[in-house]
């Protein structure tokens, strides 16, 4: 496998960052998951407009112009031979002397973008038996919208869920709504065949497949409303799903051990994940 390490294509097994990199000692970094599909990057214009956001917030120079950024990522995913997959984009703040506040000169953003070949099977397999999810309290900073590497709660969050014989936890804000999934966003589809999600305003990461899907709401005659939802009204209600660029729409059976629906995947989730491509930007 082949990655790129600020301005080389290496061998994995010859890539490498320095320790100082204040993405080891701090996360103080941002990246981006996309879906390689066909070969093609899936909705990069998004990925990268979200990327540049994150960028800003915690005020890291671009380390390059998003245009070559762009160039790069297709360039591992043709080097590492991938059709159906990831890639991913790590940028840091970058090397210095270990201290919380910013470096004093100005150092260069750390670039990292790696790809690798996902089984279209294995989803296939998990969005036909649908995931479990289970519920968690909201423990993560207030910055969610920020999309940082720092996902120490997020990686807890996950593991909780698999050590319950679940896919993914949604977190409960202290209200008693949910916000999202570890590492997905999360939607119900009420009885009257309403989708419903949470706004991206509120205390959640604003996904690129949320906001590509609900674009689509129009052409498929799907009726939406963005308001916050509890796990009583998820597992009352007749669908509930999820969305992230590595899972596209996954339907979600179980939430706590309580069916969803029927306990099977949801004929809208479904037909939403069918038709999910037709609305993204392939690149
Ligand atoms: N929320 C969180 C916390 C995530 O980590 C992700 C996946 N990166 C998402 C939502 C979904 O975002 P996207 O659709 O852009 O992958």
């Amino acid at each position: 496998r082949i990655a790129y390490v600020n301005g080389r294509y290496l061998d994995m097994r010859d890539a490498s960052v320095n320790i100082e990199d204040r993405g080891y000692q701090f996360a103080d970094g941002v990246y981006e998951v996309c879906e390689v599909r066909g070969g093609k990057l899936i909705d990069m214009p998004r990925h990268l407009a979200r990327l540049q956001r994150s960028l800003g917030e915690l005020r890291i120079k671009e380390p390059m112009p998003l245009a070559a950024l762009s160039v790069v990522m297709h360039e591992v995913v043709r080097r590492n031979r991938v059709s159906h997959g990831i890639v991913y984009l790590q940028v840091t703040r970058g090397v210095a002397r270990r201290d919380h506040g910013f470096p004093a000169a100005p150092v260069k953003p750390a670039v990292v973008v790696t790809a690798r070949s996902l089984d279209p099977a294995k989803g296939q397999a998990n969005a036909a038996h649908g995931i479990k999810v289970i519920t968690l309290p909201e423990n993560r900073w207030p910055r969610v919208d920020i999309k940082s590497t720092a996902l120490l709660p997020n990686v807890l969050a996950k593991q909780v869920a698999r050590e319950a014989g679940a896919y993914e936890a949604w977190y409960v804000d202290r209200d008693g709504y949910v916000t999202e999934g570890s590492s997905s966003n999360a939607w119900i589809v009420t009885k009257e065949g309403r989708v419903v999600t949470r706004s991206a305003d509120a205390g959640i990461l604003a996904g690129v497949t949320r906001a590509v899907l609900m674009d689509a709401f129009e052409a498929l005659q799907v009726r939406f409303e963005e308001r916050p939802f509890t796990p009583a009204e998820a597992a009352g209600a007749a669908e509930a799903f999820v969305t992230a660029s590595s899972q596209i729409v996954m339907p979600v059976v179980a939430i706590d051990g309580q069916p969803i629906g029927d306990g099977k995947p949801g004929a809208l989730a479904k037909r939403l994940r069918e038709q999910f491509h037709r609305f993204a930007v392939f690149s």
